[in-house]
């Protein structure tokens, strides 16, 4: 495979988008042009998205490669020749570069095996925008041994020829919580015969705003957001519950806990001083991602050898599944510019081929001097 394979081979993944949970043609695509060059497909037991290897033959060190390969129910308007060909379905976040970006890496690796001394596992993980994926990649067992885990992701804001490589946290956990507040229905003209949620939700909102301040240290990022907020349905009854939620991101645990028991808190005070009650429900999320501070060491040295621009990429609050897989060994969550001037999830998103040959050829360059380090 060279370069205009490689960005053909982007373009037709760009052109069928498939959503979380049902990337088959996708693992059918990538599998097949692996398994042309000769590249193992570990048996997994995966419906969509698999875990194929590089190397194994000397000994050495385990390194791991990830990318996601989903896309999103969003419905195209990039205007690209090579447009999603599937109404609703849309590579907004670039998740096909990513694949053909490893791809790329998988095929150049396989050409110089023989000078591999250790294991690249090359995984293509089904389900990073709404599922499970990075859990179930990591139940099949096939990454228990990998050392140091690597992944790229699409940035608009850089151009094609620059990575964004920063020590720390990168990627936030994204939690939500759900509060149902529970009155009593009534007469809109007869309030003191029933209990409304309406005033304790709105007085619920409000506090939620401050809680970030209450608890978390300035220095520290944190989110409390409300994104949905509802009671009734018409405007002469008083209903029977309320529904608030939203979501909160955090870099550290520590806050991740606080703001649990804070909202958890201000849900039940809310309601009970307005003769309510509150049913509080929390759903974690990945946890954030941390990138190892010396492998970003050693991964922007190898960009700046080979020509990249390395630049610090802008604080976000969004978040990744790839923490799942640095809860069990260190690794580096890098941002490769991919220009396009509108964000990951848009419908005129866009991700830049000339960025891709480029982002193979540093994956696997990576990969073969983690494998070879001390
Ligand atoms: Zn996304
Ligand atoms: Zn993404």
């Amino acid at each position: 495979m060279d370069e205009q394979k490689l960005i053909a081979f982007f373009k037709d993944l760009h052109a069928h988008p498939e959503v979380s949970g049902s990337e088959f043609r996708t693992t059918a695509k990538l599998r097949e042009a692996l398994e042309a060059a000769g590249v193992r497909i570990l048996p997994s037991g995966l419906q969509t998205g698999f875990v194929a290897e590089v190397g194994g033959q000397r000994p050495g060190r385990v390194i791991g490669l990830r990318c996601d390969i989903d896309a999103l129910p969003v419905s195209e308007e990039s205007g690209l020749p090579y447009a999603s060909q599937t109404g609703g379905v849309m590579h907004a976040c670039g998740h096909d570069f990513h694949a053909a970006a490893l791809l790329g890496a998988a095929l150049l690796l396989k050409e110089r095996e023989a000078e591999l001394a250790g294991t690249v596992r090359l995984v293509f993980q089904p389900a990073e925008e709404y599922g499970n994926g990075a859990q179930a990649v990591i139940a099949t067992g096939l990454t228990a041994d990998v050392q140091e885990f690597y992944a790229l992701h699409t940035y608009p804001p850089f151009p094609a020829g620059t990575l964004g490589i920063k020590e720390g946290p990168v990627m936030a956990a994204p939690d939500a919580f759900h509060i149902r507040i529970r009155g009593r229905g009534c007469h809109g003209a007869q309030p003191h015969k029933g209990i409304s949620p309406v005033p304790a939700a709105a007085a619920l909102t409000l506090a939620l705003q401050s809680t970030t301040g209450l608890v978390v240290d300035p220095f520290s990022p944190a989110v409390v957001t409300v994104t949905h907020l509802s009671a009734g349905n018409t405007w002469n009854v008083i209903p029977e519950s309320a529904l608030v939620e939203g979501t909160v991101r955090t870099l550290r645990g520590e806050d991740r806990a606080a703001l649990r028991e804070r909202i958890a808190a201000a849900a039940e005070g809310c309601a009970a001083s307005y003769g309510c009650t509150a049913e509080f429900e929390w759903e974690d999320g990945p946890a954030a991602v941390v990138n190892d501070a010396a492998l970003c060491g050693a991964a922007k040295a190898l960009a700046l050898q080979m020509g990249f621009t390395v630049a610090r990429q802008e604080d976000t609050m969004s978040s990744e599944d790839f923490s799942v897989y640095l809860a069990a060994c260190p690794g580096v969550f890098i941002r490769v510019g991919t220009g396009g001037g509108y964000p990951n999830h848009h419908p005129r998103f866009t991700a830049d081929p000339a960025a891709l040959w480029p982002a193979s050829r540093f994956l696997a360059r990576l990969a073969l001097e983690r494998c070879a380090a001390e």
